[in-house]
């Protein structure tokens, strides 16, 4: 099976990537941000303070996180059983997503899950520790990054269009503590790994990002 690590920051266009990539060709897109967005929901939903470890950790016995393919492609998410995959994009599970995330308990449950998924098919996997935990011998992996103000437009742009009411200054801030928390968290630290090619995509749009990562995977695979 290949694997394709997109690992990054908020904001780069990793899920537009990753999807996009995965099309053309004919692997399956895996986006890792919705298990640690559905587990952030789950305790959300139960009123469990997500400062505390021990009480999430103790919840996960009871919460289950599946994943299947619509015929497009894309990704759906399954909290027990229940289509989850709208409401985990709202921005205060973001922030409940990142700190859920820094929780090694957390990080074990989702664990198999996801190389399983690389396991019995040739994928694209986006998230924070693709390259450097869950898939270390990942076939490629890009480390797509670019400056703040370019990621934080974009996320905003993003958030309007789905009639999300908010602000750029509110965004950037949001995302930027976000990345805080997730590079510099003890377990799965969001950092490049060593073997990662970085794409910075900061003055490239969206298809001249597939057209530099598409040659960075030609090059890997060749
Ligand atoms: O990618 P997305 O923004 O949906 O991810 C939500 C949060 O999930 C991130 O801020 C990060 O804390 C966490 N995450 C992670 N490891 C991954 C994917 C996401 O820690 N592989």
């Amino acid at each position: 099976m290949i694997g394709i690590a997109i690992d990054g920051p908020a904001g780069a266009g990793k899920s537009y990537l990753a999807r996009t990539v995965a099309k053309r060709l004919g692997y399956i897109y895996v986006d890792t941000g919705a298990l640690y967005r559905t587990v952030a929901l789950a305790m959300a939903e139960r009123s469990v303070d997500i400062a505390d470890a021990e009480a999430v950790v103790a919840q996960l016995s009871t919460v289950s996180v599946t994943l299947d393919y619509a015929e497009d492609g894309s990704q759906h998410v399954y909290l027990n059983g229940r289509d989850v995959s709208s409401e985990i994009r709202m921005p205060e599970i973001s922030m409940g997503a990142s700190r859920v995330s820094a929780i090694p308990g957390v990080r074990s449950f989702l664990l198999d899950l996801q190389r399983n998924m690389a396991a019995t098919h040739n994928v694209v996997m986006d998230g924070r520790d693709i390259g450097t935990v869950i898939l270390p011998h990942a076939d490629v992996k890009i480390f797509l990054c670019a400056n703040e103000r370019a990621r934080a437009k974009r996320r905003y742009l993003e958030l309007c269009e789905k009639g999300v009411q908010t602000t750029l200054e509110a965004v950037e801030s949001e995302m930027l503590a976000r990345d805080r928390n997730d590079s510099t968290r003890k377990v799965a630290p969001a950092v490049p790994a060593a073997d990662a090619v970085i794409l910075d995509n900061s003055d490239l749009d969206r298809e001249g990002t597939v057209e530099a990562a598409l040659a960075i995977i030609a090059d890997k695979l060749a």
